[in-house]
């Protein structure tokens, strides 16, 4: 395991918001200021409930963050608001009058070495619609969970790698590898941007809370009554505790006595760590234009598992990594030099090393050696679909977990954070009012 500073943690976040102290009897204890801590610590907050927050980084946010490169701001964590009819921070932002903005549907095609022609591009729309309608049919809840893969319509071809591809990418591990009664629960259509990025954003709804940076929580008692919280050389009392740490940190650590009961310890265990890297290109030749548009890369001799172009209109563009190419990548131990590497070998693959003279690559996330982190969301495996919901009761009326893992309907985003965030803080202040 990796201990050194994972490369999207070298930058100072543009936003760093004014926080307040603590107060001094807390009635809730939230660990980590993410999404989900922030939208408990808000909640707590606006119903009247003495709250306090602590997380371990030296900034607030955890996987949005957005930085400055070259004066520009870029997400080195997540970036689409996804799910824009039922997501809360799209709620949040519109009432706020934040600079969102619709996110385009279509994207551009290239194939092999030249622009997609438009019967391919129809082509593969309709395999991406094919296999939709069969996933969905097929994930019910009755009978045995199985792999999502073997949902995927036969005889797709060449289109069916690259929709299988795509989905693999974007569940956060390979479809064989992801339930498939857990797998349509997502809603992928109409997302949202917001200038001057998602981590922004969330920085900007931490503004004024209680919150204490650089204290990583490393025991959690829940005896009774009460909680007593550990985070350096302090121990803190409070009433109940919110837990917002990602499922991926929580299994590698003995953080609660008593131990949690069986179920809870299973459902925190049983969760695949989910994969997904930026490496962020500037790239003012890119042969796409317009604004903000997915690009597929297919027939190359290379891979390329996701690429948004043109990013604000400016001239960077993520080229998105998968779990598979991490762990070739990691398995000959190849760095964030050896990402920069393959991204520009699989880029010349189908534009030609000449169409990379002014290409560079400034940034390279690497939440998967994030000890804070330590993927980049989580998955359900086959046969694993209840755990969500088995995180959702509390422990003893006095620790609440909350964060992306529990969504059903927005897992792995930071609108499902944010809005089990808001849910476990509904349900503590409910809980601490009767
Ligand atoms: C590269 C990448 C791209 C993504 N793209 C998108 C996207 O486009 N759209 C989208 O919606 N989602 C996306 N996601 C997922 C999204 O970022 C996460 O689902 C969401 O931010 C998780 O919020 P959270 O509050 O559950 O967890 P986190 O944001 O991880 O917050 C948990 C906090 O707990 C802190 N912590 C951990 N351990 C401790 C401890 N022991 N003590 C105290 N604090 C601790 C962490 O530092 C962190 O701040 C992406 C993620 C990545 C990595």
């Amino acid at each position: 395991m990796r201990t050194s500073r994972p490369e999207h943690e070298r930058w100072r976040p543009t936003i760093a918001p004014r926080l307040e102290p603590w107060p001094r009897e807390p009635a809730v204890i939230v660990v980590g200021a993410g999404a989900a801590g922030i939208a408990a610590a808000r909640t707590l907050r606006a119903r009247g409930i003495s709250v306090a927050v602590l997380e371990a980084r030296d900034r607030v946010g955890g996987r949005l963050v957005t930085v400055p490169l070259r004066g520009h701001p870029v997400d080195l964590g997540g970036h689409w608001l996804h799910a824009g009819p039922i997501n809360p921070l799209v709620r949040l932002g519109t009432a706020r009058g934040e600079p969102l903005r619709v996110a385009a549907q279509a994207s551009h095609l290239w194939v092999g070495r030249r622009r997609g022609r438009t019967a391919e591009a129809a082509a593969l729309g309709r395999a991406f619609a094919l296999a939709d309608r069969a996933m969905s049919r097929q994930a019910t809840w009755e009978g045995p969970d199985r792999p999502a893969a073997s949902a995927l319509p036969p005889g797709l071809g060449p289109w069916g790698r690259r929709v299988e591809r795509v989905h693999g990418l974007v569940s956060g591990q390979a479809l064989g590898q992801v339930s498939l009664q857990d797998f349509p629960s997502m809603e992928y259509g109409d997302n949202r941007f917001i200038a001057g990025g998602y981590g922004g954003y969330l920085a900007r709804l931490a503004q004024g809370l209680p919150i204490a940076l650089g204290m990583p929580v490393t025991g959690i008692d829940w005896s009774g009554p009460g909680v007593r919280v550990a985070a350096g050389d302090t121990t803190f009392a409070a009433r109940a505790v919110i837990v917002t740490i990602p499922t991926m940190v929580m299994r590698e650590t003995a953080l609660f006595t008593p131990a949690l009961p069986p179920d809870v310890a299973a459902a925190i265990t049983g969760f695949r760590t989910g994969i997904y890297e930026h490496a962020v290109l500037h790239w003012p030749s890119c042969p796409f234009r317009g604004g903000d548009q997915l690009a597929n890369l297919v027939g190359g001799r290379e891979a390329c598992p996701g690429l948004l172009t043109c990013i604000d209109g400016t001239p960077f563009h993520f080229f998105e990594l998968d779990a598979p190419m991490a762990a070739a990548l990691d398995a000959r131990r190849a760095g964030a030099d050896g990402v920069r590497r393959l991204v520009r070998a699989t880029l010349a693959a189908h534009f030609g090393g000449r169409a990379l003279h002014d290409l560079t690559i400034p940034a390279v996330s690497e939440w998967r050696h994030d000890p804070w982190a330590r993927g980049s969301w989580a998955v359900v495996p086959p046969g694993h679909a209840g755990a969500r919901a088995a995180l959702r009761a509390p422990v003893a009326d006095r620790v609440w977990f909350a964060g992306e893992a529990l969504s059903r309907l927005q897992w792995g985003t930071a609108g499902g954070a944010y809005e089990e965030g808001l849910r476990a803080a509904d349900a503590v202040a409910d809980r601490l009012r009767a």
